[in-house]
Formats: structure tokens, sequence, C-alpha cells
């Protein structure tokens, strides 16, 4: 067989090459400024990465417990207790997985059969319609609505999108890409669809630390009747700027985690020993450490806004995580991509068009996205250059 006779199977064709490797190739050179993909260029606290080089050194370097390390696995309950009020046995109902992504891949494996639908709002992160595909399932896109300069719920979108073969809502709070925070009411909303009809949500909070102003990040898992339905996903990555460590965790109902469980022991059986040790003694102290780093990121979104305001591409307002969205419509541009293509020659600047991130057939091409969670003079040399090209 030749290799243009050869195609690779169906669940990942199509899934290769992206607009983010093109557009961190761009980057690359043109030598713009980088505010496409969210890799933090901000520091990581001290202690920890001491505390990795020490449990290095001091031989925590084997595969630990399938479950992650006992220490690790306490230390997340206790996060979710102060936090959150909600009570995880460290035995049998937390799991450490590599990554949020290997707990969301290991989640919708475990959940779904061959044909089950999982819903989704659009636009999502790009790990979830991948994630469904390899286990059989189909992601179903419940679009957020406009309201002014931020994203709201679609209560009668999601209600209609519920079907006989509905197994999963997948929700994102805080919501990458577009900062949104869901609100008290809408979770509420999205909590009673789901005990209706009898769904399990997987809900993704990776950036539950970052939230600005003065809305409060809530997780769907506290409201009544959804703790024993909900599978709760975060990550050491965004919380402590460690992205490549990969170090992630679900809480949830002994039977659902057993079952994510079962799916991510033949995807890695166990991983990062060393940074799970680090971690453990790290997230007692999180709150103090995410209260500075949430002051940084919130001037350099403050920042970004701002010059994104002055250089006529209207921001919408992130009310968390690493990134803002910008309509280009004022600069002559209705198709995002065309946009982030031309962008580095034009302005000196990289961003990601949001489409990247839109499943929904009738989804708006005009925005795009701009990450802030990098060095102040980055996002300073790149408001400087977007007001220049204007
Ligand atoms: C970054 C990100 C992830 C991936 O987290 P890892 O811990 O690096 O696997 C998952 N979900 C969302 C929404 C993200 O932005």
């Amino acid at each position: 067989m030749t290799d243009a006779q050869w195609s690779p199977a169906e669940r990942v064709r199509g899934t290769g090459a992206s607009v983010f490797t093109e557009m961190t190739e761009l980057a690359r050179r043109t030598g713009a400024v980088n505010l496409g993909q969210g890799v933090p260029e901000l520091d990581s606290p001290r202690g920890l990465l001491d505390e990795v080089a020490a449990a290095v050194l001091a031989g925590h370097n084997q595969y630990p417990p399938a479950y992650g390390t006992a220490a690790l696995r306490e230390a997340v309950a206790g996060h979710q207790r102060r936090r959150y009020g909600l009570e995880y046995e460290p035995q049998g109902e937390v799991l450490v997985t590599t990554g949020a992504t290997e707990a969301l891949a290991a989640s919708l494996l475990a959940l779904c059969d061959p044909g089950d639908e999982v819903l989704a709002f659009d636009p999502c992160y790009d790990a979830y319609p991948a994630g469904a595909r390899f286990a059989g399932a189909r992601l179903v896109p419940v679009p957020l609505a406009e309201d002014g300069d931020r994203f709201v719920l679609d209560a009668d979108a999601l209600r209609a999108a519920v079907g006989p073969r509905t197994r999963v809502l997948l929700l994102n709070t805080p919501h990458n890409p577009t900062g949104k925070v869901f609100t008290e009411a809408e979770l509420a909303a999205i909590a009673g669809l789901c005990r209706e009809h009898d769904l399990t949500v997987v809900t993704d909070e990776v950036y539950e630390h970052l939230v600005y102003g003065t809305e409060a990040h809530r997780t769907i898992a506290a409201l009544p009747g959804m703790r024993e339905r909900t599978l709760t996903i975060s990550s050491a990555g965004k919380t402590f700027n460690v992205t490549g460590w990969k170090v992630g965790w679900v809480c949830g109902p002994a039977h659902l985690v057993a079952a994510v469980a079962a799916a991510k022991q033949f995807l890695t059986y166990a991983s990062g020993t060393p940074y799970q040790e680090a971690l453990a003694r790290a997230l007692g102290g999180v709150e103090e450490w995410a209260a500075e780093l949430r002051r940084t990121l919130q001037r350099n979104r403050d920042l970004l806004s701002d010059g994104l305001v002055r250089a006529g591409l209207r921001p919408y307002r992130a009310e968390a995580g690493y990134f803002v969205q910008a309509d280009i419509r004022a600069w002559g541009h209705a198709d995002g991509v065309r946009f982030c293509r031309e962008l580095p020659t034009r302005a000196g600047v990289v961003a990601i068009p949001t489409s990247a991130f839109h499943l929904s057939p009738g989804a708006p091409s005009y925005l795009v996205r701009f990450s802030f969670c990098k060095r102040e003079k980055s996002v300073l040399d790149a408001v400087e250059k977007l007001v220049n090209a204007v």
C-alpha cells in the first residue's frame, strides 16, 4: 500500500494538524507576539519546584498507586471540602490522572457506549469532540448565546438538545474559550435538566482558581441531587503554571470513579510520581498562591481588553481564565481564520480564530481569541502593535 492510499482510522481522521499548530508556526516564522495558544509565560511557586526536585532525588520515581499517591488524593479531597463543602473519600472517590485531558477522555470512555450523545456548550475546548469520538459517541453542541459583552446559557437550546441517546452533559466552568463563569441560576437550570433526564455530568473546572472581579466559581456537584451524578475534573497545570506536568484529578461517587479508573488504567495506568508528591503539599496553600496569580492575570486581562478597545476590536468580558474574545468586524473582517492568517504581517500579533472551538453550523465566524497568560511585556507589546496597525 502506498502513502497516498493509506488512511488513518476514522476516529483520528481530520484531527491532525490544527489551526493551533498553524498559528504557533506562523508566530515562530514571523517573530510576531504570540497570544495564540494558552501556554503560560508566568512563574510557578518556587517552593513547588524545589519539592519536585527533592522528590526525584529522594527516590519517588516508580509507579504510584493506580488511583494516585495517597497524599495527593487526600490533598484533593481536602481542597474540595474547604472550597466547596463537598466530602470525597480519598480512597475510591478521588482518582489522579495524566492531566485533565486524560480525565476527560477516560470519563467519556467510561460513560458512553457507541451511538450515545454528549452535550457540550459551544464553543468548546477541542478535546471534547475528540474524546466523544474516541468513545464512539457524538458530541451535540449547544450554542451559548451572546448578551452584550457576555456569553449566556440558552436554556431553551439546551432543553431542545436532549434526546433519547443523551448520556452525558459535559460542562466547563470557568469556560474556555469564552472566559464565561456560569452563574448560580444557570447552574441550577442545568442541574434541573440533568436530574429530570437522569444525565451524568462531567464538569471541567481547570480554571476554578482563576476568576476575576466579583463573579465566583461554583461547582455543580454542590447543588441538590448532583453530587451522585457528577464527575468533577481539575488539574495543576493552570493553577500553578505547570502545564507540562500533566497532573489532573477527578472526584465523584465511587461507582463513577471506578469506571473512569477502569479506562484510565489501560491508557496510562499512572504517571508523575514526583509531581504528585510535590503537589500534595502545594494544594494546601493554593489559596494564597492563587490570589497572587489572579492579580497578575487580571492586570493582564485589563491591559489587553483596554488595548483591544483602543484598536477597535470589540472585546467581550473575560470573567475568568486565560482568554479574551474579540469581534473583528470593525477591521472590515468577517472571517476569523483569514484575519488570524493576516494578523502577523498586518500587526505582528498571533491570535486564534474562535471557529476552531465552534461545532454548530451557524456559529459566528467573527470571533478571535487572544490569550493573556503571558508576561506583562508580551501583552503590552501586542497591544501597542494592534493599536498601531489600525
Ligand atoms: C488546558 C485545559 C485542559 C487540559 O488540562 P491538562 O491538565 O493540561 O490536561 C482541559 N480543559 C480545559 C478547558 C483547558 O483549558
